[in-house]
């Protein structure tokens, strides 16, 4: 293992035109020096080196990185070999030492891997000695070994490398075990440590039970309470529903789902019986959570916390599920209570109850509103038009939505038709609005691809531009999948700080992401005003993300339509709708 700092060392002591030239006969082009591409065969040169940015990319065939990746490539070595051989030239020494692959990306596999043999060490751990403690606190609370067994419960030792000196007795390499998000590199030094520590563990599943990442809960009262695993290329947080494969088959059964928010909440619910059970990691769902859940039912219970039961901005995120034309009831606990202390005191078939006798979101709304503002005075009848009625908006079901304006009529006792008229100045979003056909050209995506590249160069560039891509663009907006990669690997190194920021662009240089990070840099080196082509950027790969979740539709519809599959061709229209108004979350 080549420490960090030498990498670095090497890296700014060499000049990469002073090390390349000594390969190849370069010309200097204004701020940059050309060569015909040793990587491919070509008659105009086409691969240029870049000083200020220390990088060389190839225009014809794409390859590039940085002075080791040209090294590694010229060369045919390994990461360490290439190290070795650079280090005399940069006068630093290189510490003895077993020889293995750096912070060396790879695919999907490879940190299902990772994540996989990371649940199953957990597992084993709390049923040994060192789990006494974890073990005594789910039995405390009631937890069986059945629920442990079929949750695939486990605890994460009390210290700082458990998993990275089994996951490496295992050759699974700590830069594997981070890119998964259960190993951290220590601050200022070389090394890494477990992130997981002295932690109940609860592994989340993707919805085909593949396990995608972790929740951690602490033994005693210290901070934080919980733990989760960033998200990762395998660990898509906007997608995820804890336990869906658990409850899948119970979902269709009842053609009813009931939502908890969190992984604890799940558990003695689920425990006493109720499996038509999931937990949104959130308080509010996301649209494309929303979409795995169609699949199953329209019906939706939200079981929420007393304690944000009653907020709005919480209640807000369901008008998502109604303009997806689905049933939306919720059952407000008492404050203090959550879903795990409900089902204690209420036992299965109380909780069965709280979950039929939910109030229909729009009639739980106006409950709430109606305490809080005075429907008697003319502010308070504002107010609560003001919040309601965006939400029958919403609605696609005209009878349905007629009657939500007839009950909001009658509490706020008002005219139907003068809220009807009210109604009809709120503009319109994500409502479907009757059979119609959608219709769209396919074309090739308007210069997107660059546009990916750009934004990344500017990043990678100067780190602080992360936080606007971080709020402005979601990871499955990008199309190019080493881009996204190279955002992901950023991603889960921001929260980390600048430091490891700064680590993490240099390692991307030379890793498999190479290339794309040095065409990157180079977009970026031939762009003046960022900030301005930063916004361009977002909006180009906004659209084309946009166009191509329309062309992916549009052909899901044609498929139900030769089906002869009536209600999911309408379902679908419905979700293209959306789509064209642009009301889907997931673009923030
Ligand atoms: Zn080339």
């Amino acid at each position: 293992m080549i420490p960090e700092p030498v990498v670095r060392q090497i890296q700014d002591r060499l000049d990469i035109v002073e090390v390349i030239a000594g390969y190849l006969p370069l010309k200097r082009a204004g701020g940059h020096y050309k060569a015909v591409c040793p990587f491919h065969s070509e008659k105009t040169p086409s691969f240029m080196v870049n000083p200020t940015k220390q990088i060389f990319h190839c225009f014809g065939c794409g390859v590039g990185g940085d002075v080791i990746s040209f090294v590694m490539k010229y060369e045919h070595l390994e990461f360490p070999e290439a190290i070795r051989l650079l280090a005399p030239k940069a006068g630093v020494e290189v510490p003895q030492g077993r020889d293995g692959p750096g912070a060396k990306p790879s695919d999907g596999a490879a940190l299902q891997q990772a994540v996989e043999f990371a649940a199953g060490l957990f597992q084993r751990a709390l049923h040994q000695p060192a789990g006494a403690a974890a073990r005594a606190y789910l039995q405390r609370r009631g937890v069986t070994a059945a629920s442990m067994e079929a949750l695939r419960l486990g605890y994460a030792a009390d210290s700082w490398d458990t998993l990275l000196t089994a996951g490496q007795a295992a050759g699974i390499a700590p830069a594997m075990l981070a890119r998964a998000g259960l190993c951290v590199p220590r601050d200022g030094a070389t090394g890494w440590y477990d992130r997981f520590r002295g932690r109940l563990m609860f592994p989340v599943w993707d919805h085909k039970g593949k396990v995608a990442g972790f929740g951690g809960r602490v033994l005693d009262e210290s901070q934080p309470k919980y733990l989760n695993s960033p998200e990762t290329e395998i660990y898509l947080k906007s997608r995820i529903l804890y336990g869906l494969h658990l409850a899948a088959p119970h979902i269709r059964e009842h053609d009813l789902v009931a939502i908890v928010e969190g992984y604890v909440d799940f558990l003695i619910p689920y425990q006493m019986g109720i499996r038509h059970l999931v937990a949104s990691m959130g308080t509010s769902l996301t649209a494309d959570q929303v979409h795995v859940l169609r699949r199953y039912t329209k019906r939706v219970v939200i079981v929420y916390d007393g304690d944000y039961a009653g907020e709005l901005a919480t209640l807000r995120g369901l008008d998502l599920l109604l303009s997806e034309g689905m049933s939306v009831r919720v059952v407000g606990l008492p404050p203090g209570e959550d879903p795990d202390s409900a089902a204690r005191r209420v036992g299965a078939d109380g909780f069965r109850r709280l979950l039929a006798e939910a109030d229909d979101v729009f009639a739980y709304k106006l409950k709430l509103l109606r305490r809080r503002h005075d429907p008697a005075t003319v502010e308070g009848k504002v107010a609560i038009c003001g919040e309601l009625l965006p939400t029958i908006k919403r609605v696609p079901n005209a009878p349905q939505a007629s009657e939500y304006v007839r009950a909001l009529a009658d509490a706020l006792k008002i005219r139907e038709e003068d809220l009807r008229i009210e109604l009809s100045r709120i503009p319109v979003k994500g409502v479907g609005d009757g059979p119609w056909r959608p219709r769209l050209a396919a074309g090739p995506p308007p210069a997107a691809a660059t546009a990916e590249h750009l934004l990344l160069g500017i990043v990678l560039d100067d780190p602080r531009y992360w936080a606007r891509v971080q709020t402005d663009v979601a990871a499955d907006d990008l199309a190019d999948a080493p881009v996204r990669a190279a955002f992901l690997q950023l991603a889960a190194q921001a929260e980390r700080g600048p430091e490891a920021v700064a680590q993490a662009v240099q390692a991307l240089k030379h890793g498999e992401l190479a290339s794309v990070v040095a065409r990157a840099l180079m977009e970026c080196e031939r762009t003046d005003d960022k900030a301005r082509a930063m916004d361009d950027c977002i909006r180009r790969i906004r659209g084309a993300a946009r166009r191509r979740k329309l062309l992916a539709k549009q052909a899901e519809i044609q498929a139900a339509e030769s089906a002869g599959d009536e209600p999911q061709t309408t379902a679908l229209i419905g979700e293209y709708n959306q789509l064209v108004k642009g009301s889907d979350s997931s673009w923030r």
